[in-house]
């Protein structure tokens, strides 16, 4: 196992260091009775959303701690997961100083938030099969390395990492593994939740964006250590998941059933999608997905893309990444989308 993983020694000094901010709703800890509530400095007319959030959002963690059977100290939930990615940035790296591992192709925001925080983004590519190359990932390895993030199932290619390579960086690793499982209700393979207790360096962030169909309301989950977690939680913003999305993600989350409908009627059109893109003449690849957008390699994906928007129907260019040259992503739809798509690929003129 991991015998050398000192959390303390990840952090950066000065959040180790520093207090939380420390909101009214944090000091007073309810007791049950009715209490009258004016600590805040609130407007006490009620009209649903006069008072602040719960700061720890603890209905919603209680929902996911049982689903998902970890502890409510295992969660923090966050303005979307790119939030909770800033937030552990901003816990672990010192600018100027850290670096990270990143292995694209794969989802812009880890580049993104790299700069913002003057993080070097270590690159190792994918290799051919869009596996991670574990040896080469172990190699750029440094005393500074904090982060490493793999995406599984992976935006853009659609394909999960392998349970070895995986677990071959987490035992082999001593900063965290972030594994980013926005796609994993679309995934016939395991979450790593499951691996939680195994890892003291595992990190999950997952999401209500994708299967949950809920990007609207930003709410990203991020699980670890209780120990972790507790870091994070101390650089969060006070009340950064608001009461509306507070509301509304609970809601979801009492019908795990209609999610899962959804969910098995996008995996039927995928692979329908799938089967019908492989048939067109210009289509070259299609690679297998776990997650509820297909990658394809195209004739002239440029040129594609441009008739698409031109036919009313917008797609991803996913052409200018690496080892995704002459690539579309199509995002699963609903079966007329979908129909739609395929109707208007068969009218473009060569
Ligand atoms: C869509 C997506 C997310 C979701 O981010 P949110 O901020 O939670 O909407 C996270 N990671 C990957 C890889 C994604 O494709």
């Amino acid at each position: 196992m991991n015998k050398d993983f000192d959390l303390n020694r990840l952090v950066r000094p000065n959040v180790l260091q520093m207090k939380p901010y420390s909101s009214a709703r944090d000091e007073y800890k309810t007791d049950g009775r009715k209490m009258t509530f004016l600590d805040a400095n609130e407007n006490p007319f009620e009209n649903g959303v006069n008072r602040y959030p719960d700061p720890q959002q603890g209905k919603v963690k209680q929902v996911l701690a049982s689903q998902k059977g970890v502890l409510e100290a295992q969660i923090l939930l966050g303005n979307g997961s790119d939030e909770v990615l800033d937030l552990i940035f901003r816990a672990f790296c010192r600018p100027q100083v850290d670096n990270v591992i990143t292995l694209p192709p794969t989802y812009g925001m880890y580049k993104v938030l790299a700069g913002l925080n003057e993080i070097e983004d270590r690159e190792v590519v994918l290799k051919q099969n869009f596996q991670p190359d574990v040896d080469s990932i172990l190699e750029k390895v440094d005393e500074r390395t904090k982060l490493i993030f793999l995406c599984s199932p992976n935006n853009p290619t659609g394909n999960s990492f392998s349970e070895a390579s995986v677990e071959k960086i987490l035992k082999n690793f001593n900063g965290l593994v972030v594994i980013d499982e926005a796609y994993i209700d679309f995934s016939a393979g395991r979450s790593w939740l499951e691996r939680l207790e195994e890892f003291p360096n595992l990190v999950i962030t997952q999401t209500l964006s994708k299967a949950y169909g809920m990007a609207g309301i930003r709410l990203g989950i991020c699980y670890a250590s209780e120990e972790i977690i507790a870091v994070l939680n101390k650089i969060k913003p006070p009340y950064n998941v608001n009461e509306l999305t507070q509301q509304r993600a609970l809601e979801r989350l009492s019908k795990p059933e209609e999610v899962n409908k959804e969910v098995q009627l996008i995996l039927t059109e995928r692979e329908l999608l799938a089967a019908n893109l492989s048939k067109m003449a210009f289509v070259k690849e299609i690679f297998p997905s776990d997650a509820n957008f297909i990658l394809a390699r195209v004739e002239n994906a440029g040129k594609k893309y441009e008739q698409l928007i031109e036919a009313g129907v917008v797609v991803r260019n996913r052409s200018n990444q690496q080892l995704c040259e002459n690539t579309l992503r199509f995002t699963v739809g609903t079966p007329t989308e979908n129909q739609e798509l395929l109707k208007k690929l068969k009218e473009l003129k060569a």
